[in-house]
């Protein structure tokens, strides 16, 4: 049987501000297209294996046609799809899903990659779209910014949605990259630190597909998540604030890992969907396949969260 779980881990290359540190090094090394070696701490080395390891000088082509690929195309076969990002804040997480510019039809990326693969296919049929962030287990409308939070419904014939959410039929790629761009400055507005804010929040991309394949009329969904930084906050400097997002985002992130977790494994026991708003909205969409990309720096600098992202990224496995 096929895994419903793949997971690839991204290193992004070093920074400027990294090599110019008179005490940088690197503590990853990839040693073949599966195995990432961890040198951290000091006189330690640890392997781990994934589906892929996707190294400094990947382009966004062949991180999309390692991850996504795939999984775009079972979604235009009928399949639910979800995609996320995993990692410490400054790893590439919006890098990868090419979400750190406006889209337009020269963007690279997941998104925009996905969105030109999906129109390329669909012919006869409708795309709709929604986009919301999670900010301390608040959900709110990218699509319609008012300060109001959206609630989680269930009902007997759709299941779990998400009442009032702003759902818009798109034709083209333009009409997607318009309404992900408006989107994006309702996450940022209404902030006094942009990059501080997007990377204390979730966000969720959502493709809903109604297509005719074969005679035959298939609904499907693809999820695209920019997960919240999972960078542990500690020390005395953090604010109440900052550590009443941190409670809220290892909260979310752990109960994630316990799905996932719970999806990856054999045994058909029970999925804790319910311990969060993240994992309760993706719930339907989780049940199909699902791609973690979790992304690392390489420097010995952040060895400790590097090591916590590929622990986290190896129970999904
Ligand atoms: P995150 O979303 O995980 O906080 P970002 O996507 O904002 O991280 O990336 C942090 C910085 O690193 C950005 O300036 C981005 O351009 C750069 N960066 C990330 N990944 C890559 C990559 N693979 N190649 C080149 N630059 C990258
Ligand atoms: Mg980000």
């Amino acid at each position: 049987m096929e895994e419903q779980v793949k997971v690839h881990i991204r290193v992004r290359p070093a920074s400027q501000e990294e090599t110019k540190s008179k005490d940088f090094r690197k503590c990853v090394e990839i040693s073949d297209p599966q195995t990432l070696k961890l040198y951290f701490p000091r006189d330690t080395i640890r392997p781990f294996h994934f589906d892929s390891v996707l190294e400094e000088n990947s382009t966004e082509e062949e991180v999309y046609d390692s991850t996504a690929r795939d999984l775009v195309d079972s979604v235009l076969e009928g399949y639910h799809g979800t995609l996320f990002v995993y990692g410490q804040t400054g790893t590439g997480k919006t890098h990868t899903m090419g979400l750190l510019k406006k889209v337009t039809t020269k963007s690279e990326g997941i998104v925009p990659a996905a969105i030109k693969h999906i129109f390329e296919r669909v012919k006869e049929g409708t795309v709709t779209l929604s986009f919301l962030q999670i900010y301390m287990e608040n959900i709110y409308d990218l699509l319609n910014p008012t300060k109001k939070t959206l609630l989680l419904r269930e009902d007997a014939n759709s299941g779990i949605f998400v009442k009032d959410l702003t759902q818009v039929p798109v034709d083209d790629f333009s009409q997607a990259a318009n309404l992900i761009n408006a989107g994006l400055c309702n996450r940022i507005m209404g902030s006094t630190n942009a990059n501080q804010t997007s990377s204390r929040s979730h966000i969720v991309l959502t493709l809903d597909i109604e297509s005719t394949i074969n005679e035959k009329t298939i609904y499907s969904k693809l999820t695209l998540i920019d997960l919240a930084g999972s960078e542990r906050v500690r020390g005395t400097s953090s604010s109440g604030q900052r550590l009443d997002e941190a409670k809220f985002i290892n909260g979310s992130l752990s109960a994630l890992g316990k799905v996932i977790c719970a999806l990856a494994s054999e045994t058909s026991g029970h999925i804790p969907f319910r311990d969060s708003k993240l994992t309760r909205l993706l719930q339907p969409s989780l049940r199909g396949k699902v791609v973690m990309i979790a992304t690392v720096g390489p420097s010995y600098a952040s060895g400790s969260e590097t090591i916590s992202t590929l622990q986290f990224a190896s129970r999904c496995k």
